[in-house]
């Protein structure tokens, strides 16, 4: 593989209003993704974080996937002028963003990044997927969860082995190479 065909999915929230360094974090990834050679695979939408993402990889010549299914197509806006393929279900959905991803990158986000990096974390944990994932979080906004999961190994509900391989950085260029130096 060379450095070019590196694809990195990068999950998080889709809401419009939230804070801008949020919003500041999604736009600088992007930016990021593009100087190191990364295609951006998410979700397909031009809303929240996601969007700001995709836009400024983008604009900044890089490449971007999109996958979304034709009832989000409207709801969150399809970024009609990149590459992307429609799908039926969120399953669907799901699996094509896996399948196309060669890591993760996780930014802040609602309920559905938590739902999307907690399937890929309990993947890596049942060893059924061996691709990293970083949470790019440099406000600590994953902190709680962060926190409960600690709280599975201390009880014993999580291995310590699965834990190590869910690491939390604070700056994109950090994630990026994280994930280009574990990529096998
Ligand atoms: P959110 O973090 O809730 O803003 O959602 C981020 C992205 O995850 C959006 O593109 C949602 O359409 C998507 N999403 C919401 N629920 C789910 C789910 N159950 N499984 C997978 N993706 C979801």
């Amino acid at each position: 593989m060379t450095k070019n065909e590196i694809s990195i999915c990068v999950y998080c929230g889709a809401s419009d209003g939230v804070n801008e360094i949020y919003i500041d974090l999604a736009k600088s990834l992007g930016g990021y993704l593009t100087k190191y050679d990364c295609r951006l695979v998410y979700g397909g939408g031009s809303t929240g974080l996601m969007g700001a993402c995709a836009l400024a990889t983008y604009e900044a010549g890089g490449r971007v996937y999109g996958v979304i299914t034709e009832f989000l197509r409207d709801q969150e806006v399809l970024f009609e002028q990149i590459p992307h393929e429609i799908v039926e279900t969120m399953r669907h959905r799901k699996d094509r963003l896996i399948e196309e991803s060669d890591g993760f990158i996780v930014l802040p986000g609602g309920v559905g990044t938590l739902e999307e990096m907690t399937e890929v974390f309990s993947w890596i944990r049942l060893e059924i997927l061996d691709k990293p994932i970083v949470l790019l979080d440099p406000t600590g906004f994953w902190d709680p969860l962060i926190e409960q999961i600690d709280r599975m190994v201390e009880t014993g509900f999580c291995p310590p082995a699965a834990r190590k391989r869910l690491v939390k950085v604070s700056t994109c260029e950090e994630a990026i190479k994280r994930l280009l130096n574990n990529i096998r």
